[in-house]
Parts: C-alpha cells; structure tokens; sequence
C-alpha cells in the first residue's frame, strides 16, 4: 500500500458488519470479567485487548498500530506526552555508571531530563555536535548504553548522518533513538534505518490541531520488552481521548502536511532573499548545510525552520516577533495555524552555536502564503 492509502486505512477495521468508519472510543480504567479464568486470560496479554485501563485500551491499541504500520516497526507504545515517550527510552537505558550520547541539538527538556534526574542516577551524558558522523565511534566507551539522535535538530534544523552513527553504534553494541518528530513518520523511516526506537511528539503535527498531548515510540521485537517495561514502570499512560484525536489526525497528515511543506518552502526561499535575513535554516533549501543529507534520507519537510535576523540587536527579533498578526506567538507546532517563537541556544554545550545572530522560528499554518507572506514582510520593515 502507498502511504495515502495506509494513512486512510491504518487503525481500523470493519471485520463486521455495520461498523463504524473510525473506531469507538473506549475510555476504561476498568474491564469487567465474569469468571476468574477470563481475567487470568486476559492478564496473560494485557496489551493487546482489553485488561486494565492503564496498559490500554482498544483505542490505545488502534493508534499504536497505526503508527507501528507507518514505521515499520515491531511494536509502537503511546505515553502521555512526546517528552514521556523520551523519559521511558532513556529510562530503559539507564543505570548507575551507564554512559550516553545526546545530540547538542536536543529539545531543551530533554537536556534537563539528563542533567537532572539521569545524573542524579549515575548516569553520565555526553552531548556531541550533530555534525559527528561517523566520528561518533571515537565517542562510544565500554560503559555507552544508548546514542540520543534528534534529527534536524531542534531550532537549528542539523541533519545527523544517521546510517553512519547507526553502524559505528551496531559495531558496538549500542541501540540508538531517535526523536523524528519533525519529520513524522511519512518523512523518515528511522526503524528501517537500523535505529532501535523511533520517538513521536504526536502532539505535533499526529494529533495536528494543537488540542492534545501525546507521545509515541516505535520498537524492535528485539527491544520491545525493555521498552514496554519502562513504559509501564513510569505509569505515564496516553490519554484515550487523545490517541482518538490523533487517528483522526493522521487521515489528514498528509494533506496537511503537503500544504504546510509547500507553503513553508515558498516562504523559505522568500526569506532568503531578504536583506533583513542573514539565514534561513530550513533542510529543504539547496543552500542549507545538511541539504544533501536530508534529501538522501528523508521524504520531505514538514512546515517548520529558523530565520537568522541580520540585525544583531537582541531588540530587532522583538520588534519582529511582535508585529506579526497572523503568526501568534506560542509554543508547539504542528498544528493548523502559524506560529512564532524566539530560538535559545544558551543551553548548548559545544561552541558552535555562540556567534549566530538572533534567531526565530515560524511554524508555517494553512493560512494563504500571500497572507503570511504579507504579514512577515510588514514584520521585517518594523524591524
Ligand atoms: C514538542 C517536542 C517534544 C515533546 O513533546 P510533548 O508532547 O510536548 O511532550 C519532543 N521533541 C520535540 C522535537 C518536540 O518538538
């Protein structure tokens, strides 16, 4: 099947007759069994049925098989949120004296997860450039229990070289994740890469609408267990309503994602041929450092990039940011509407990220591009 047609089939089924197109909503905490025997039975494959609330319930499993069919994976778990999704992975890797390798780019709650709660486990985080490559081998110890990819990255949009961090990382022994959501499941394919746990914020553009939280991963039968384990253990369980919102979400991902893509590239380019603009970091553009790799490993851009403002006054991405009127000014994307939010990247252990200019991030919506093309263009000359 062709992706169009999986995204409109996955997580259904119409195995009897007069169902619904989508299937119901099952909100549970509690299932009811009228004989001992069918609750032990039950209990011996709690995810895949119906036995407690907090393992899932048939909604729940029909999201995780949606997703799962998409990437190609043995398993996908749903967790409460895209960060909870990323909490259990390092979870089922951690340990007093373990190692680990994140990438510098990574989504800021990440690090403090790292540098908070993992250090205080005992586990060591070293943060490499995203550009490493192959050179990733140089990084690996004896005591190295996972490898942290997030690619592009975020706010700057660095594409990893994931098949040469994958082979260093197998010669070694050592699973790898990734955090994809920037590019869903329709644009990166990182199971099939070799990686050993593919992680969604379906908050973003899976759920869509910006109206929910909701976290996914994807896994081998190699490492589902462990995963499942972790999963468990934390109790962070994703809301039924939401794995609702996100199937229905997926229908339209790729309408929506193809409009955003276009609309974002467009403006893209528009930007960078503005004076006002030093840079656009945007994979799609020829220009853009890690062009060469996207175009190699991914199936497209979804609608989000950083602009570097050529004015260097911190005051000029202000004046900027607050004389946008269609783009508002919020966390997240992925939804249908534009948005915009300064990029920090004082976090960041490495160098590279100290001399950039101030910078902005849009999340291009469904708006008309001549609309939001109009709006940056009267938010520039305020500058
Ligand atoms: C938003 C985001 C997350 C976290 O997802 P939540 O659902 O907000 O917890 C993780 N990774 C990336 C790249 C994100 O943008």
């Amino acid at each position: 099947m062709k992706t169009a047609t999986k995204l409109v089939s996955v997580g259904r089924s119409h195995a009897h007759a007069a169902a619904p197109v989508n299937p119901p909503v099952i909100r549970a905490s509690t299932f009811l069994f009228n004989k001992l025997e069918e609750f032990e039975t039950a209990q011996r494959t709690p995810f895949d049925g119906a036995f407690y609330g907090r393992v899932g319930t048939p909604t729940t499993f029909a999201f995780e098989q949606a997703i799962c069919a998409l990437e190609g994976g043995h398993r996908s778990i749903a967790t409460a949120s895209g960060l909870a999704a990323i909490t259990a992975t390092l979870m089922a890797f951690a340990e007093a004296g373990a190692h680990m390798l994140v990438v510098d780019t990574v989504y800021d709650p990440v690090r403090r997860l790292c540098n908070r709660t993992l250090a205080r486990m005992g586990v060591s985080v070293t943060y490499y450039d995203p550009a490493v490559g192959a050179g990733i081998a140089d990084l690996i110890r004896d005591e190295t229990t996972l490898i942290y990819m997030e690619s592009p990255g975020t706010g700057t949009f660095e594409i990893q070289d994931i098949p040469s961090i994958v082979a260093a990382a197998k010669s070694r022994g050592v699973p790898t994740a990734i955090d994809a959501t920037w590019a869903t499941p329709l644009f990166l394919r990182p199971i099939e890469m070799g990686v050993d746990v593919s992680i969604h914020a379906a908050t973003k553009y899976i759920v869509g609408h910006s109206d929910g939280m909701l976290g996914v991963l994807t896994t081998t039968a190699k490492m589902y267990d462990r995963l499942r384990a972790a999963t468990q253990d934390l109790g962070g369980c994703a809301g039924v309503e939401e794995c609702n919102l996100a199937l229905r979400g997926l229908r339209t991902l790729q309408a929506r994602l193809s409009q955003q893509g276009d609309t974002a590239f467009a403006l893209a380019q528009w930007l960078e041929s503005r004076d006002e603009v030093a840079r656009v970091l945007y994979p799609a553009l020829s220009g853009f450092p890690g062009h060469d790799l996207w175009k190699r490993h991914f199936d497209g851009a979804s609608g989000v990039f950083t602009i570097e403002l050529t004015d260097r006054d911190p005051e000029a991405a202000r004046r900027f940011i607050d004389a946008l009127a269609l783009f508002s000014i919020g966390f997240s994307w992925g939804g249908y509407e534009s948005l915009v939010l300064p990029v920090n990247t004082k976090s960041r252990t490495l160098p590279n990220w100290q001399n950039l200019g101030p910078m902005v991030r849009l999340q291009i919506g469904m708006e008309d591009p001549e609309d939001l093309r109009a709006d940056l263009e009267q938010a520039l000359a305020a500058i």
